[in-house]
């Protein structure tokens, strides 16, 4: 301040550009030292060096520049961020699916450095991968005889009918050769890998008699497949595990959701434990729907065929890192995840919830509302979860889901709904905040 004092006369004010700072001064500041521990340094010189081509044509003043910079720089290295579900959606695709419970996420963070995911310190010897992982969820599901873990829940499929089918029939209901989102196609996927699908029945109706018949000397097993996100309704049928297991070949049924045991909101919901009991050989599903975990795929069924699927060669191409054998058993062997959780919420704690909030804003602003929640990611379809909701202005939707951090709700009715049933209550007073800054842009 005093140099600028010392040179400056009246009328005469320096051109600033003469006094564009070095750049190793800038990035000396302390407040971009915190940003180069964030960012790396390469990212935080170059925004130096654009704040500094801006000095020099005059566009920004000197003593400006690490206020720029720091305003510039994103608050980390990972572009994704935490957003705030409001939809009621409880497993939504486009939101990265199920949340990890905080001990999925404390087991992930463990699992980031160096960890015996492959060693015995005992013995210091390699030990069994995932061990860990794989015996809590035989724990969970022991009508298993044995455990498989892949990296997605269409992987445990093609894996499944590669290392069992490759070459020959898979006997497969027509009704259930479905598409399950963003042109994933169950045919597409079985033929990839090399399995002939032979297809029974009609759209709406298979019977048992049409499995029998198709069932020969190069039929691998039939495949069950749950539709997931659609319903048939009127006149129809289907065969159920029990009766494709009186065929007398191996049952493959992909459940998808990885409901594990029987939900009591669920009834519809097919879940392995049962399907399993039903005479199923292999269950395949998905770990990060209705489980609740880490993106994954299981295996789960007859030791003998789930030995012979983990120990196909394309089994390696599907290996599980550590981060999700990590959150896959806390999530198994810890609390409660927030999927489970949601599920159990009641509606009048969700309304009395909405109320709170609605009553913390600008006087006649928002309302509490009764609303609908849904599974989502292919469960339970057509299933309203009774929920709450406070509604707002639709006007307010684009600047909740650009906001910090943003939520998405959804405009229904001419209303903007935010939905509490997937919302933490811990997470009330920064909707509550977000919703003031939404409403009032200019405060900060
Ligand atoms: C979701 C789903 C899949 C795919 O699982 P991903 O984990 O998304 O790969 C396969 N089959 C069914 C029936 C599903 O619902």
């Amino acid at each position: 301040m005093s140099e600028r004092g010392a040179e400056t006369e009246p009328g005469a004010r320096p051109d600033p550009r003469r006094r564009t700072p070095r750049t190793d001064v800038v990035l000396g500041d302390p407040r971009l030292q915190a940003a180069t521990d964030r960012l790396g340094r390469a990212r935080v010189k170059g925004a130096v060096a654009e704040a500094l081509g801006r000095v020099r044509d005059g566009a920004l003043d000197p003593d400006d520049v690490v206020d720029h910079v720091v305003a510039a720089l994103p608050a980390s290295a990972s572009s994704l961020r935490s957003v705030i579900n409001a939809t009621g959606v409880v497993v939504h695709t486009n939101l990265g699916r199920a949340p990890l419970s905080s001990a999925a996420v404390d087991a992930v963070v463990t699992a980031a450095g160096h960890t015996d995911v492959e060693l015995d310190l005992l013995t210091g010897r390699r030990g069994p991968r995932g061990r860990g992982a794989l015996a809590a969820l035989a724990a969970a599901v022991p009508d298993a005889g044995a455990v498989h873990v892949v990296n997605n829940g269409a992987a445990a499929l093609a894996l499944t009918a590669c290392a069992l089918g490759a070459g020959r029939e898979v006997v497969v209901a027509r009704g259930e050769l479905v598409e399950i989102g963003d042109g994933f196609r169950i045919p597409e996927l079985l033929e990839s890998v090399g399995v002939r699908l032979h297809e029974v029945g009609t759209t709406n109706r298979v019977h048992p008699a049409d499995y029998e018949a198709a069932i020969g000397a190069r039929t691998a097993f039939v495949l069950k497949v749950h539709p997931s996100n659609f319903r048939v309704e009127g006149f129809t049928s289907s065969v159920p595990v029990e009766g494709l297991a009186a065929l007398g070949v191996p049952v493959v049924a992909d459940i998808g959701s990885g409901l594990l045991a029987p939900h009591p909101r669920l009834p519809d919901e097919p879940d392995a434990a049962s399907t399993l009991r039903a005479g199923a050989s292999v269950v395949t599903a998905s770990g990060d729907k209705l489980l609740g975990g880490p993106q994954c795929g299981l295996v789960l069924g007859d030791a003998t065929l789930v030995g012979q699927v983990r120990r196909f060669p394309l089994a390696r191409a599907m290996r599980v890192d550590k981060l999700t054998l990590a959150a896959l058993e806390a999530t198994l062997a810890g609390p409660v995840p927030p999927v489970t959780a949601a599920l159990e919420q009641r509606q009048d704690d969700l309304l009395r919830r909405a109320r709170r909030i609605a009553e913390a804003l600008d006087p006649g602003l928002a309302e509490a509302v009764e609303s609908a929640g849904a599974v989502g990611g292919g469960g339970a379809p057509g299933l309203a979860l009774p929920s709450a909701a406070v509604a707002l202005p639709p006007l307010l939707a684009d600047g909740l889901r650009t906001g910090v951090p943003p939520v998405m709700g959804y405009v229904t009715d001419g209303r903007l709904l935010l939905d509490l049933l997937t919302v933490p209550e811990s997470r009330d007073a920064d909707l509550v905040d977000a919703v003031r800054r939404a409403t009032h842009p200019g405060r900060g």
